[in-house]
């Protein structure tokens, strides 16, 4: 049996309070959803949705984690704090928390073990810059960062892989359908060789996922579910897309 699909919304540093509204018209779209839906606002915002959702099944998730618990580290969010406020997920290794706060793989395992810890689902992104595509790179270079930030102790319950090729996040441009299928297809195959029931991972495709492009990847082999960016902003958008999972 394949796993639960997965319609995940990064809202990035957007919305604010008013933005909440759409919270409240993908209740309404979706008293009873066919896949799990999950909304990773910033995380000022996850107490507020909470609110709003009521026992509502969309699960709410931060963007990133500290890899402690708690102490002295200004401005930083501990995956214990957001699991008390309401979050069931977290999003460790976006390639902009790679890029604008010089992440390694290293950081982003101790992140995802640091979620794991505190009971929270990691969504661990890995992707290919376009130079790194171009230069036919691109498997070594998930194998690497799977190999790198994937921690002992990851599982199809507790981890989520997201496969978002930088070069596609919020451009407009997608990969080819074959070029998806054999990314996930790769990372399937390496999952396998350390974690026992990978076959049951889900795996989310990410970059310019939109209403119009959304049935086309879910169709593809491998692909679980999404992770989507600018498309989750407004309720129709993302209510589209987890209509076409
Ligand atoms: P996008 O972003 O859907 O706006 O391309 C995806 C992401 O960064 O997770």
């Amino acid at each position: 049996m394949s796993p639960r699909r997965l319609a995940a919304g990064n809202w990035k540093m957007n919305g604010d309070l008013a933005a909440l509204t759409q919270i409240d018209a993908l209740c309404d779209a979706f008293p009873d959803p066919g896949c799990d839906i999950l909304i990773c606002p910033p995380a000022l915002l996850i107490h507020p949705v909470k609110g709003r959702i009521g026992a509502h099944p969309i699960a709410l998730g931060g963007q990133d984690c500290h890899t402690r618990s708690s102490g002295a580290h200004t401005g930083d969010i501990s995956a214990v704090q957001l699991k008390d406020v309401g979050a069931d997920y977290v999003i460790v290794g976006h390639s902009e928390r790679r890029a604008d706060h010089g992440e390694t793989d290293d950081d982003i395992a101790a992140k995802a073990a640091a979620a794991h810890e505190a009971d929270l689902i990691a969504i661990i992104c890995v992707g290919e810059t376009e130079a790194q595509r171009d230069s036919g790179q691109t498997l070594e270079v998930i194998e690497t960062q799977l190999a790198g930030s994937v921690p002992p102790g990851a599982t199809a319950l507790n981890t989520v892989i997201a496969y978002e090729p930088v070069w596609a996040i919020g451009s407009g441009r997608t990969p080819t359908k074959d070029q998806i299928a054999e990314v996930h297809g790769r990372i399937r195959a390496v999952l396998a060789q350390r974690i026992r029931d990978a076959a049951d991972l889900r795996l989310l495709y990410g970059g310019s996922v939109k209403p119009s492009n959304a049935a086309e990847i879910f169709a593809i082999a491998d692909v679980d579910g999404a992770l989507v960016g600018g498309a989750s902003l407004k309720a129709d958008d993302f209510g589209a897309i987890i209509r076409a999972l």
